[in-house]
């Protein structure tokens, strides 16, 4: 599990978001992958509002309650609006541009921390994660790690609330069926690199996880799995709570 924060020079997403912040306007987002061909992630999509947020979003800010973990904030889109509720919320990313931003875009609460740095401890009664949430967590192999510090961090009664999407319809074939090969690596495991302008960032693993193996992980580790509601595109939003 990566522990570690970006440096300034090398964290593409929070240069993109801190150009935007400052100009209203921001070049574009190149995301790589062996996996996949080149792609780009449109950066005013990053600063969204609760219209223009998808229906999974928008269910899990009107679910959370009580004081609340937004992971991987970004430019903060959740947390000021959980603020603007009157939620109390605290924001973590690993992005020092990011961070830096939200808190010059009033997120009053917003830490430059790893959620799985050792020295990070507090608690919670709602975990958030958000836009694939299940990214951060990198490889299905490390789940395991992944609950233990939810059951850390979270209060009794408290619950995460986290999106993701099955991605088994990459290996769709024409008559529906689906060719995944079982003995390759879990089809959700993603390696990322993104580039902004001449900032590129180091490649970082990202985990799309089905409902089923969620579930299944989940029931392992002492967590039980709520499927909450479905996407329109196999994306799912999921609640965890301690059995
Ligand atoms: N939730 C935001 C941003 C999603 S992008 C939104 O919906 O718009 C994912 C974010 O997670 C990035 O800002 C990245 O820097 C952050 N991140 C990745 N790994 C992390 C970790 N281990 N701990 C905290 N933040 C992390």
């Amino acid at each position: 599990m990566n522990t570690t924060l970006l440096s300034a020079d090398k964290d593409p997403m929070g240069a993109a978001i801190a150009d935007f912040f400052k100009h209203h306007k921001a070049n574009r987002l190149r995301v790589f992958s062996s996996q996949f061909d080149e792609d780009e992630i449109p950066v005013k999509d990053l600063f969204r509002t609760e219209e223009q947020m998808p229906v999974l979003e928008r269910t899990a800010i009107q679910l959370a309650k009580g004081k609340i973990l937004d992971v991987g904030a970004g430019s903060g889109c959740h947390s000021l609006i959980l603020q603007k509720m009157g939620k109390e919320v605290h924001a973590i990313d690993i992005s020092p541009l990011s961070v830096e931003t939200m808190q010059q875009r009033g997120v009053r609460h917003a830490t430059l921390i790893n959620l799985f740095d050792e020295h990070f401890c507090d608690a919670y009664d709602t975990i958030l994660m958000l836009m694939n949430g299940s990214g951060i967590i990198g490889k299905l192999e490390n789940l395991p790690g992944f609950f233990k510090k939810m059951k850390q961090l979270l209060r009794p009664n408290g619950c995460i609330l986290m999106d993701s999407s099955d991605l088994k319809y990459l290996f769709e074939e024409e008559d529906g069926s689906f060719v995944i090969d079982l003995a390759g690596d879990y089809y959700g495991e993603i390696d990322f690199r993104m580039q902004y302008r001449n900032v590129l960032g180091e490649s970082f693993d990202w985990l799309y996880v089905d409902f089923q193996t969620l579930s299944l992980y989940a029931a392992e580790n002492g967590f039980r799995a709520e499927l909450i509601k479905e996407g329109k595109h196999y994306d799912y939003l999921a609640k965890l709570t301690l059995k």
